[in-house]
């Protein structure tokens, strides 16, 4: 189980700093026992098997010690984010069949809400404070009191550990159960290719509710002996500069738009950032010219590209510096144990550079979706899971992701993939964000409709932009609108948002 990782870090590197946040340390020894003296306790509270126990906390120390806790009383996670108002909190509440709620006192006024509404199964809601201490809600009678938690009551490999959300970008956000072998597996497999030392320092910038966080920087740190720095939820790129500066960071974690903000900030060279050995980034598609950029600022780094979804824990696939600037647009080799195929619309596996449906098959695809059999089975079938992105592997094994399925434009019955188009327009200096969609067209059924954020200062001119368009794509993906706004709303996780309301710029 993902406790066992904590563990077994804790014997080798008891005295470690584990996490680090707002200044505040706890080692590894520390760490442990907080997380079994909290465990205890919500044991005795009620917590057991097959209860499904919210985490609503922002990034914190508490954060890990429950998730940890929830873990060794054999409960499943859902770690969900807070301010996402009490209508949609008390859905999920009751969807989710939630049983108790471990939050912080400062968020008591959120939950006290609670009390007026009607909350499902929710059997109570506790309080943390810091190192593991536990105040109960006073709304409902915590009446089950169970004996201790012991190993026999702690959640089996295949059991669901955790409920994660997908980052909505196209959709509402799923909810993924994912098994403790799902999660130790793919944390095994990333840090394989990551190769840590105890020493290294890894900062943890986003919402730390997603698998990317939870599987890619939480635990791979944890695991490892490293250091996690935790900060809260999205900072800006200035304070990323600063914390990486001032915590002597070694590894970051970033989705590209944080990437290319950080490229793009005007005081870059005053933040001493040379201590950064690896910057791994994943979750959407780059601009070529971007990577480029990169590698030629990061001249002393490893840069590691990688694909994944959050039905498959969420990490698929790696490429690291040399072959990612070799290998133009891939995002690399499947990690450890995990295989890719492509497949053609009925489900036949296609050969070399034939695009199809990207589908992973390994001990890191998800159970299924929670109360969604049919969405599941679609997901599922035949044992492999059907991404919902496009792509092709090329004869050395590759995976080229050109898109997603859902994203697609039918243009006068042509199929366009949007990501393709954006990566043009982001590879115009000047341009620092793109999002590209279908929007209704009489004729033609769809127009191409691209928006870009421009880099701090920058001045661009359209025709130029539209000729670089003519220069890098074939004519029917050039774009029939291009307009300029000022910023593109994201996902938690930092990934821009498919259906929002945009202002443009005259
Ligand atoms: P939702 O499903 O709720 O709309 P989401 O798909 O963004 O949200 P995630 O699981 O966080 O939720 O993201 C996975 C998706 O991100 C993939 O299915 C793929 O479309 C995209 N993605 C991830 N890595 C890459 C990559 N290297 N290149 C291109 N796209 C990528």
């Amino acid at each position: 189980m993902i406790f066992h990782l904590l563990e077994q870090t804790a014997k080798v590197h008891s005295d470690n700093i584990a996490v680090c946040c707002q200044h505040r340390n706890v080692t590894y020894k520390e760490l442990l026992f907080n997380v079994k003296k909290l465990a205890e306790r919500l044991s005795l509270k009620g917590i057991q098997k097959g209860d499904n126990v919210i985490i609503a906390m922002d990034n914190s120390i508490e954060f890990i010690e429950a998730f940890f806790a929830i873990n060794l009383c054999g409960a499943t996670i859902v770690p969900l984010y807070v301010n996402m108002g009490i209508h949609k909190l008390l859905n999920v509440v009751k969807f989710y069949d939630v049983k108790y709620i471990i939050t912080l006192s400062k968020f008591e006024k959120v939950f006290s809400a609670f009390q007026q509404n009607d909350c499902g199964i929710l059997s109570g809601i506790f309080y943390l404070k810091n190192g593991g201490e536990v105040d109960d809600c006073r709304f409902i009678e915590i009446s089950s009191i169970v004996s201790e938690v012991s190993q026999t009551c702690a959640g089996k490999e295949a059991d669901p550990a955790i409920i994660l959300f997908s980052s909505g970008t196209t959709q509402m956000p799923k909810g993924i159960m994912l098994s403790n072998h799902n999660i130790v597996s793919n944390v095994m497999a990333i840090s394989d290719y990551l190769k840590l030392i105890p020493e290294d320092k890894i900062l943890l910038i986003k919402n730390i509710n997603h698998a990317s966080s939870i599987t890619g920087e939480m635990l791979v740190s944890l695991v490892n002996g490293c250091t996690l720095v935790l900060t809260s939820n999205m900072p800006t790129a200035s304070l990323i500069l600063q914390l990486i500066d001032e915590y002597k960071v070694t590894v970051f974690f970033a989705v590209p738009t944080l990437l290319t903000a950080i490229l793009g900030h005007r005081n870059l060279e005053q933040y001493n950032i040379s201590t950064l050995r690896i910057i791994n980034f994943y979750g959407a598609s780059i601009a070529a010219s971007k990577i480029r950029e990169l590698a030629d600022h990061f001249v002393w780094a490893n840069l590691i590209y990688s694909y994944g979804l959050t039905e498959a824990a969420p990490r698929v696939t790696y490429i690291e510096r040399d072959e990612l600037l070799k290998r133009e647009g891939s995002s690399g080799v499947p990690i450890k144990g995990v295989s890719v195929c492509i497949l053609d619309n009925k489900g036949k596996v296609l050969g070399p550079d034939q695009s199809g449906e990207i589908a992973v098959k390994g001990p890191n695809v998800m159970l299924g979706y929670y109360k969604n059999e049919e969405l599941t089975c679609k997901a599922l079938k035949g044992g492999l899971l059907h991404t919902g992105d496009i792509g092709c592997l090329d004869s050395d094994g590759y995976l080229y992701v050109t898109g997603r399925k859902d994203n697609l434009i039918i243009r006068s019955g042509k199929n366009i993939y949007p990501e393709e188009i954006e990566s043009v327009l982001m590879g115009f200096k000047g341009v620092k964000e793109a999002l590209v969609r279908g929007e209704a067209d009489e004729l033609a059924g769809e127009d191409i409709v691209a928006y870009v954020v421009l880099g701090e200062g920058r001045k661009i001119n359209m025709r130029e932009l539209l000729m670089h368009c003519k220069d890098n794509l074939e004519d029917y993906k050039i774009p029939q609108k291009i307009f300029e706004v000022e910023q593109l709303e994201k996902t938690l996780s930092g990934k821009i948002v498919r259906k929002q309301d945009l202002k443009t710029i005259m």
